[in-house]
């Protein structure tokens, strides 16, 4: 096994439990998709790890000890994973969760989350997806109900982006549970699978109370989870704001799998800054507003990022909402800590009174590594506005 020397502010970085490598770690990467042994700068070991190009970091730190990456070295990574994510194996409320999840796992570059009786990998790097076969023997053996696979490529390099792995091949799409509630899926159609599994928290508290009665409004709606959601919890009315025609009919799938009609609720394909405007323009207000924008977003007219636009959604939102609302304020930008997504939230409320009722961040099937904040990347607000 090839050695590499870190830096000592990656050997401090390490030590603290950071998985997560950077090409400013080594002086000299040298040949990456390939397993190192890491050393410090007196020549300490301080583990293994393996190096490959990906879209954030240079590769992980696999282990503290010197380790082969071995059919059974992969058997016992699932077997805790698979441990730790008992109470929703148990339930038949929910067939939908994340089954492993990159160093929450303790293996960077990979993640692999169930729908009912299929699974889709996302190989994230070269050097995961040369491993995949490997991969998938291991995981068959500690899953051996699991009836088929998918797979979906997260790197620069492989000319398709999704694609049936292994075993049976999943109907093209089909309904999952999640607390009891019927969502519209599909394992190989681009990257996007019909659903945000790590939302699901937030769509619990939509089911069990926070929508009851209530006029909803659902920015960038995707599918719209959350207003199937809000529906499902008795929301009075439900309105789905996104950009892409094709939110429609995947939306419709959701209320169509729950039977529910669609009377009061509306797909609406239109940018969110055109529809506060207009809802603005009409005199429309709404009791809960739900905010989940992509980390950054292009379109003809402008560019958005949550580290310097998100508190212009809070703005616009407070005005075309109902006394005493609700906003759900959303991102899951990894990039922007906890602290700058509040500031960006207390810029965009201004004088306007509100209170935090509650920040949300991933369930306990997306394990994060506790060292390393980057991992924990979503982060819910819940606040109730005073106007
Ligand atoms: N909230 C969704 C996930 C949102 S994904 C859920 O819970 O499932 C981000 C969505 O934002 C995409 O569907 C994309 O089409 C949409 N989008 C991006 N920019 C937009 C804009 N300016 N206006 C409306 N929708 C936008």
């Amino acid at each position: 096994m090839n050695k590499l020397h870190v830096s000592t502010l990656a050997e401090k970085k390490i030590r603290r439990g950071v998985q997560l490598l950077d090409s400013k770690d080594f002086q000299n990467l040298g040949e990456i998709n390939q397993l190192i042994a890491l050393y410090g700068q007196s020549g300490n070991f301080l583990g293994t790890a393996y190096l490959s190009v990906q879209n954030k970091g240079i590769g992980w730190l696999l282990s503290k000890d010197k380790i082969q990456l071995t059919k059974s070295y992969f058997v016992s990574l699932f077997e805790e994973a698979r441990k730790k994510r008992s109470t929703y194996e148990s339930s038949d409320l929910t067939t939908a969760y994340r089954l492993f999840n990159q160093d929450g796992d303790n293996f960077g570059g990979l993640t692999i989350d169930l729908y009912n009786d299929f699974v889709l990998i996302s190989w994230y790097n070269s050097f995961v997806y040369d491993l995949r076969l490997l991969i998938v023997e291991a995981f068959q053996e500690v899953f051996p109900n699991v009836k088929g696979g998918y797979e979906k490529i997260r790197f620069k390099g492989v000319g398709y982006e999704s694609s049936h792995l292994f075993g049976h091949e999943a109907p093209t799409t089909f309904t999952v549970l999640e607390n009891g509630v019927k969502y519209s899926v599909f394992m190989n159609d681009g990257l996007m699978t019909g659903i945000f599994l790590d939302q699901h928290e937030v769509r619990d508290s939509l089911v069990n109370g926070l929508a009851l009665g209530k006029t909803v409004l659902n920015m960038f709606s995707y599918t719209a989870a959350f207003s199937v959601a809000a529906a499902m919890g008795g929301a009075a009315e439900t309105t789905s704001v996104d950009l892409a025609k094709r939110s429609r009919e995947l939306s419709q799938a959701h209320f169509d799998a729950n039977a529910l009609p669609t009377d009061n609720h509306h797909f609406i394909v239109m940018d969110v800054f055109e529809y506060f405007k207009y809802a603005k323009r009409k005199g429309l207000y709404f009791d809960v507003i739900v905010i989940d924008p992509p980390s950054f977003a292009r379109n003809k007219k402008q560019t958005f990022s949550v580290t310097k636009d998100y508190h212009k959604l809070i703005s616009q939102a407070v005005d075309i909402l109902s006394s005493k609302g609700i906003i759900i304020a959303s991102t899951n930008a990894s990039n922007v800590s906890i602290g700058q997504f509040k500031a960006q939230l207390e810029k965009g409320f201004g004088n306007t009174k509100h209170s935090y009722l509650d920040l949300k961040q991933l369930p306990s099937d997306f394990a994060i590594n506790t060292a390393d904040e980057n991992s924990n990347y979503l982060k819910v607000y819940t606040i109730k506005v005073k106007k």
